[in-house]
Order: structure tokens, then C-alpha cells, then sequence
């Protein structure tokens, strides 16, 4: 069963101290800071924020901190570009944890998760799922050996603060806090603690984008398979309730179509496509842009070129680099030199972000158009949406969403880390 157990018999012990790597499902690097200031997890360095890909989602950030295998899709609900159908969704879900069905390899490398029945309950029983899930953890972390490295998820935090909001997950923060001291105490100096979130979150309420109401009245018609080619065609997977939509098109001359269909839609911010080669159309609300990436031997570079408003509101930035002398004839700047001058931006790393989106797998299917939506607005399913309302989520490529956390009592961590440059940090 954990026969891909692959970097703790080398390291753990021997050449640096076991690890317990924690993961924390959708906590902000903002309520982490808010946490230390209470006091809590004082016994850590500072938290490193640490840049959850688009779409900020659980799958498609772990496979990429942990350098995994890609997932199928966004979310256990995805569309199969080969069948061209809607594939996965609730039944898969919950037989997901049979080998053949594992949807990335980092959840091999996982030791503990909580129960499987927990990720549906944690919807209607928020507060008994995180306390269940938390005691759990460490009765299976208790009985684990001490020689090798340990891996867990706790998934309850997600769903808290979905359901009840910040001030609920503080509580269970307060729970957890005693549980590393206590773990701390026991194994001492010789387990460092690696605590560390998936993605962050928007802390407000959020309402429903309608997507297909929309895209209907714009002429196109929504469904879960294309049976022929048609330019009218799209399918939108609704699952979770999250701040992105992946759309998906019958006739690959519909995507700049779809894509500016978009921009009127209320609660939309900006949505990405292919245009071209190494060319990500950026195209929302608050004007129209292009992502370029050139790529030589030596490095890897990207141009911003605005051609109408500022969508992704880099305007200022460009300014500067340009006065800094980091900008080439053409407008081009090192990805490193966009990496330190955005990590910390309303769009945290955005030209690396969107173009990886859509030109490297970060997930098996990727989509035709990638839909960012504002804070305060999610797409999924509606049979969710009529359970609950929803006090936080993620998904787009916003910094409270993109800003996860990364902390450890061992070691002091660059102050922001690409989810891409995690997995040395996590495992190596
Ligand atoms: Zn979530």
C-alpha cells in the first residue's frame, strides 16, 4: 500500500531530523499571521507564503508542491477531452481511494486523510468534522514510527471555514495548537514540524455567478458531452463551490467567443485562453492583455502587452521595471525578475500563474478557457449551494486565494515560495 514511501528512509533521522508535514486544507497565510499574533504555533519560523497555483484548488496545488502526478481535473467532477464528456462527480468521489482511481500521486504519499464520509459531512457538521479529524491524526501519528517521515491532511479546515467563517476556524486552530505542543514535547527536538496550507481563501460571503443562464443567452448551450462538433457548444463541470469556472468547447474557434461572451457577466474578473503559441489572451471586465513567454537556453522570460485597460492592473509595475532597466528592447523581464517584483501583488506571480495554467498539465484536461472570478462570487453545483451559505472560498487567482502558508521549527523559509519550488522544502 505504501510501497512509493520515497524520501523518508533517506532522510529522515539520518541525514536531518523525521518530519511531520502537516497540511492544512485552504487556510490563509493571513489568518496563520492573525493566529501568531494571538500567540498560537509560536514555536515555528515565520510562515513563508507560499504561491497556490490557478485554480487554486486542493488538487491542483498538492500535486504541484509535492512534484505529483497531475490530476485528472480541477476537481473529482472534470471533463475528459478524449471522450469529450463530463466524467467523475460525486460517486467517483467517494470511490476515489482505490488505487486505480488515485487522482494524483502525492495522495500515495499521504499517512493520514481524514475518513472518506468526512468530505461530505463536512458540509453539514463543519465543528464535529475538524475535532474528529484532528484526534484522529493524532491517535495515527501517536502509533506511527519514529523513524520515518509523516504526512498528513486535515481536510476539516476547508470545510470550516467555508461554513462558518474565520472565527470558527480560529477555534480549531486553538486545538491544534495544543496538539503540535504536546507532540512537540513528547518527540522533541529530533521531529521538526512542517506546517503548511494548500491554497488561501477570501474571507466574505459569496454569491452565484449563473454561467449557463448567461452563455445560454449569448447563444451557446451548455452540456456534458459534445456528441459533434459545434460551435456552440461548451461544458462547464459544477462541483464545489469555488471562484473559478474551467470551460470547455465543442469547436476550438469558439474559445476567444466564450471568453469575451464572459466579460459582462457580473462577478466575472478576467478569463484566460490559448492564443496562439506562448501567448495567453488575458481578457475581462478591466480591459484586454496578452501574456508572452519567450524561452531560451539560459531563461525563461515574459512580456505583459496591454492592449486595451489593465486587467490584470500591471500598468505601475511594467512602469518601473522599465525605469530599472529590467525590461529588454521588446518589453520582455526575466521570470525571476517578475517573481520579485509581483509575489506579492493583488495577482500574486500572475504571468508565470496564468501562462502555466494553461500551457503545462496541471491537470490531465486542461481547459479551453480558465474563468477567475471576483472575491464575493463562486460558480458549482447547486444542490451545494442550496445547503448552505458559504462564508469563504477560493479558487481564482486572487492574492487571498494564491496566498498559502509554509512554516517550520526547524528552519527559517524564503519569505514567498512558488508551489513549484515547494517539494525540496516538503520532502527533500
Ligand atoms: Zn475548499
Amino acid at each position: 500500500m505504501k510501497a512509493m514511501r520515497s524520501n523518508g528512509e533517506q532522510g529522515a533521522g539520518k541525514t536531518r531530523p523525521r518530519r511531520l508535514l502537516l497540511c492544512l486544507d485552504g487556510v490563509p497565510h493571513e489568518v496563520m499571521e492573525t493566529a501568531r499574533e494571538r500567540g498560537l504555533f509560536d514555536s515555528f519560523g515565520p510562515p513563508s507564503r507560499l504561491l497556490s497555483p490557478f485554480p487554486t484548488m486542493t488538487n491542483v496545488a498538492l500535486s504541484a508542491m509535492l512534484g505529483a502526478t497531475s490530476p485528472l481535473g480541477y476537481e473529482s467532477l472534470y471533463f475528459d477531452k478524449n471522450a469529450r464528456e463530463l466524467r467523475g462527480g460525486v460517486s467517483k468521489y467517494i470511490g476515489w481511494r482505490t488505487p486505480d482511481k488515485i487522482p494524483s500521486s502525492y495522495m500515495d504519499e499521504l499517512d493520514y486523510q481524514e475518513p472518506l464520509a468526512f468530505e461530505f459531512l463536512v458540509y453539514v457538521a463543519p465543528d464535529k468534522v475538524w475535532r474528529t479529524d484532528m484526534r484522529r491524526f493524532h491517535e495515527r501519528f501517536r502509533d506511527a514510527p519514529q523513524t520515518r517521515d509523516f504526512f498528513a491532511f486535515l481536510k476539516g479546515t476547508d470545510g470550516l471555514l467555508h461554513i462558518r467563517g474565520p472565527e470558527r476556524l480560529a477555534v480549531a486552530l486553538e486545538s491544534l495548537d495544543k496538539i503540535l505542543r504536546e507532540i512537540q514535547t513528547t518527540c522533541g527536538w529530533e521531529t521538526e514540524i512542517v506546517l503548511f496550507s494548500d491554497h488561501g481563501m477570501n474571507l466574505r460571503e459569496n454569491r452565484r455567478v449563473h454561467m449557463k443562464t448567461h452563455l445560454r443567452d449569448r447563444g451557446f448551450l451548455p452540456g456534458s458531452s459534445f456528441s459533434e462538433r459545434s460551435r456552440a457548444t461548451v461544458a462547464i463541470p459544477a462541483f464545489g463551490l469555488c471562484g473559478y469556472a474551467a470551460v470547455y468547447c465543442g469547436d476550438e474557434d469558439a474559445v476567444a467567443d466564450v471568453a469575451n461572451a464572459l466579460v459582462e457577466l457580473e462577478g466575472v474578473d478576467f478569463s484566460v485562453y490559448k492564443d496562439g503559441s506562448e501567448v495567453v489572451a488575458v481578457t475581462g471586465s478591466n480591459g484586454v492583455a496578452r501574456i508572452e513567454r519567450k524561452q531560451t537556453d539560459a531563461a525563461t522570460s515574459y512580456r505583459y502587452l496591454i492592449s486595451e485597460g489593465d486587467p490584470l492592473q500591471l500598468r505601475p509595475i511594467v512602469e518601473t521595471m522599465k525605469q530599472s532597466g529590467k525590461l529588454d528592447a521588446e518589453g520582455f523581464a526575466s521570470d525571476e525578475d517578475w517573481l520579485e517584483v509581483t509575489a506579492n501583488h493583488t495577482y500574486p506571480d500572475p504571468l508565470a500563474n496564468l501562462y502555466t495554467s494553461l500551457y503545462t498539465p496541471r491537470v490531465r484536461h486542461t481547459a479551453d478557457v480558465l474563468v477567475s472570478l471576483l472575491d464575493g462570487y463562486y460558480y458549482g453545483w447547486s444542490p451545494f449551494a442550496r445547503l448552505t451559505r458559504l462564508a469563504a472560498t477560493h479558487g481564482n487567482a486572487l492574492r487571498p486565494s494564491s496566498n498559502a502558508f509554509l512554516m517550520s521549527t526547524h528552519r527559517v523559509l524564503p519569505p514567498y515560495i512558488r508551489a513549484d519550488n515547494a517539494q525540496p522544502l516538503l520532502r527533500g
